[in-house]
């Protein structure tokens, strides 16, 4: 069958649960043809596309029957458009033939074939009409206010009907759907037809005498769905026998998904045995920590399993003692689809986009499927989680799907996602295939976190660009943030924004430290005599520390060329400063990093045959991971710290620093890209644009040469930052976001009554 419909007032309202149903059940019949039938210009539909809890059409009938596409590829329907486009004079032409006539207003909106305007009914005159049909067109003036100029004959019935005769549908088979005058074409052609609740009372008036029209009670979805049942479309059995299962709420009041468990399985004399991760950034212990309180909690991340499903253990516990009421969830994935979704696929195609490397993405079709598989997996874990009206946070780019399968599951629950990564602006982000696709996802979610106003800055100048977005509120960036004083400053950040009857909250929390981590190290005996080893070792030279893993956007070798240059340029530093080099390898699989390594390797290679003297190498490079202690250690003693990704989310390391040399009254240096995340954020650093040599030598000179005193400043000021925004406050003050939104969603649907902003 043929189910043509139109949207505003039609398709796209009605109560959620209505909506939902009517959705699913086109998506569950792909018998149903679905052709979404509309006065807006193509270019207002395809923000629809974007939306995942809405079916894609099979056509598209849009500009008021003036255009007619196919739905999957967006292009015309011929040979109908073709005979359209022949009806049509032209936009110049009509401007040009009514451009006397006073009182018409040009619609900003978009259209083709078709030009529409607003104006009074005394415009309307038997000139005009005497002008317009000269053109061979019609006029067509609805609800005392918009007056449209189409080629003649067409409307939205016109062109129905010829699709359908081009489809060779069976009369019998069509049924249309909608609630304005605007729609009465539709109802004009002889197919059964539903004018769903709260229609227009012209429209209700002209179709009052046809058998073939039921006015439904509901409005929008659920007098479609009325009409389902009345026309005996689904067969004897009726909807109700296609309503899908509904899935029972699981347990869990708060749902972490995140890539990894939050503890690590290893395999020992051939068995599993679980082991406390050895993350670095202490972000998995900030995460549980939120389940202390005894809150029934899970936990969603993946585990390997190559065997039988039934084999699989779903639920797991974690820390029976210290989080009773947490279970691990875990996703079984085979190695493969780790291998492509993680290792493969989000390094390949997302990670050198995000990072404005977009010339070195490789983008592949069938990996994407496999990035949709595991998210639906992962929503599907998620969805079995969760109480109902719960909260579910979900973490980073590889579960960007995520928000669009469970939305639709669920959509009682609270979304709030937490970008780890950097997110660029839309002349970057778009070069992603998958755009639309991501963007709609993101946006069923509630809260959206970033690091930096200007990430959250960026997501909505992509979203822009994907779908019709209103700012609701803009807040300051200054004092937390640097406004002008670096690359990626922002003096003002866009805080709410409403899309279609959903609105979102965006947050900028950079994350954080543990301090209790540095603290422990600096107070183990171990990294303090390794200290005294290393304040020996370097008593003569002034230690310049770099720690990064090996990746191009680290700018790894426009560190190495700087460094050179400021050994060139000034040669009294030469067997007074050595770069002290920590370089963690990628895994093995990763060969895209291969020809970086050879060339740092190289680099290096030439810098130190340059200018080395007896008893003094310019670069000391350690091509492998360091305990984070024993990092500790060089952190306390380095008298600079150099730190240049080209582009960086956040860049922990920086903080890192800054926590050691704050905690042990330091007098170090931090010489820091002005392209990282860290770098909006922490005051008291000598910025540097790692693009430009001539100012990464001279932040290096001028930090090398600074005193001591006013370097003691730079850190306390930096430290202050550092130690009062931790990595606690950064959970805490991501919740406290979640739940003010949680508030403000519930006095918004009072106030909206039936509408429900969850579901776009
Ligand atoms: N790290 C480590 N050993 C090393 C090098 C780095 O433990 O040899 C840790 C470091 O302490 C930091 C993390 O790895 O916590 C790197 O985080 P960052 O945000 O700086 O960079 P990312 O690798 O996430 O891009």
């Amino acid at each position: 069958m043929l189910l043509a419909t139109d949207l505003d007032g039609t398709f796209l309202a009605g109560d959620p649960d209505s909506r939902l149903k009517l959705y699913q059940l086109v998506v569950s019949h792909p018998e149903i043809k679905l052709v979404f039938v509309t006065g807006r210009g193509l270019e207002l539909v395809l923000p629809l596309l974007a939306d995942p809890t809405l079916p894609e059409p099979d056509y598209i009938i849009c500009d008021v029957g003036g255009t007619l596409v196919d739905g999957h590829t967006q292009q015309a329907v011929q040979p109908i458009q073709g005979e359209i486009d022949r009806l049509w004079p032209g936009e110049r032409m009509v401007e040009e033939a009514i451009a006397d006539f006073a009182g018409l207003q040009r619609q900003e909106v978009p259209q083709e074939r078709r030009c529409s305007y607003f104006c009074e009914e005394e415009a309307v005159t038997d000139e005009l009409r005497a002008a317009v049909e000269a053109l061979g067109c019609d006029l067509v003036y609805s609800a005392n206010r918009f007056l449209d100029i189409l080629p003649r004959g067409v409307n939205k019935g016109g062109t129905l009907r010829k699709l359908a005769e081009q489809l060779g549908e069976d009369e019998a088979h069509v049924l249309v759907a909608g609630d304005s005058l605007n729609d009465l074409a539709l109802f004009q052609q002889g197919y059964t037809g539903v004018c769903v609740g709260n229609s227009e009372p012209g429209l209700i008036q002209a179709t009052e005498n046809s058998t073939r029209v039921l006015h439904a009670r509901a409005p929008g979805c659920g007098g479609i769905l009325e009409a389902f049942e009345h026309f005996g479309y689904l067969g004897n059995k009726g909807i109700a026998a296609e309503t899908q299962e509904v899935l029972e709420p699981g347990q869990s009041d708060l749902v972490i998904v995140y890539h990894r468990l939050p503890y690590e399985e290893v395999i020992e004399d051939g068995r599993m045995v679980r082991r406390r991760p050895t993350s670095p950034n202490g972000i998995i212990p900030t995460l549980l920590s939120f389940f202390a309180d005894g809150k029934p909690g899970s936990w969603v991340a993946w585990s390997v399993h190559e065997g039988k499903a039934s084999q699989f253990e779903t639920h797991t516990e974690v820390d029976a003692k210290q989080y009773p009421h947490l279970v691990a969830a875990r996703v079984p994935l085979t190695k493969k689809e780790v291998d492509i979704f993680y290792k493969r696929f989000s390094k390949e195609a997302f990670w050198p986009t995000l990072h404005t490397f977009w010339e070195r993405a490789n983008f592949r079709e069938d990996h994407w499927e496999v990035f949709l598989q595991v998210n639906k997996a992962f929503a599907e874990r998620t969805a079995a989680e969760a109480a109902e009206g719960a909260t579910i946070w979900i973490h980073d780019y590889n579960l960007w799907m995520v928000p669009a399968f469970l939305r639709e599951m669920r959509p009682d629950v609270t979304i709030a996602f937490f970008h780890h990564t950097y997110f660029p602006s839309a002349d970057v982000f778009n070069v992603l295939p998958w755009r639309k696709q991501i963007i709609g996802s993101l946006m069923q979610c509630d809260v959206i976190g970033f690091h930096i106003p200007r990430q959250a800055e960026n997501f909505v100048d992509v979203a822009r660009g994907v779908m019709p977005l209103e700012v609701l509120s803009r807040s300051s960036c200054a004092p937390r943030f640097l406004t002008y004083g670096c690359a990626v400053g922002l003096d003002e950040m866009t805080s709410e924004i409403k899309v279609y009857d959903r609105r979102i909250r965006l947050v900028a929390h950079p994350v954080g430290l543990d301090l209790n981590r540095v603290k422990q190290a600096l107070d183990d005996p171990a990294i303090q005599a390794k200290m005294a080893q290393l304040r020996y070792e370097f008593s003569n030279t002034k230690l310049i520390l770099s720690v990064e893993r090996l990746d191009y956007t680290k700018g790894i070798l426009e560190k190495l060329e700087a460094y050179e240059r400021l050994l060139a340029e000034h040669d009294e530093l030469q067997g007074k400063i050595s770069l002290f080099m920590v370089c963690v390898p990628a895994a093995r699989e990763m060969t895209v990093y291969r020809k970086l390594q050879s060339q740092i390797e190289q680099a290096v290679g030439r810098i130190n045959g340059r200018f080395a003297k007896v008893g003094w190498t310019p670069i000391q490079f350690f091509f492998r991971a360091f305990p984070f202690e024993e990092l500790v250690a060089y952190y306390a003693i380095a008298d600079m710290m150099f730190i240049t990704p080209l582009r960086d989310g956040l860049n922990l390391v920086a903080k890192e620093y800054i926590a050691a040399q704050g905690l042990t009254n330091g007098s170090g240096v931090l010489v820091l890209s002005e392209f990282t995340g860290a770098a909006a954020e922490l005051r008291g650093a000598v910025l540097a644009n790692p693009y430009d040599q001539h100012e990464m030598v001279n932040a290096c000179y001028f930090a090398l040469s600074m005193s001591k005193t006013e370097a003691r400043n730079r850190i306390r000021e930096a430290f202050d930052i550092v130690s009062h925004y931790d990595i606690q406050q950064w959970g805490e003050d991501f919740f406290a976001a979640v739940e003010d939104m949680q508030g403000k969603l519930l006095e918004f649907e009072e106030s909206e009554g039936d509408s429900n902003p969850k579901v776009a």
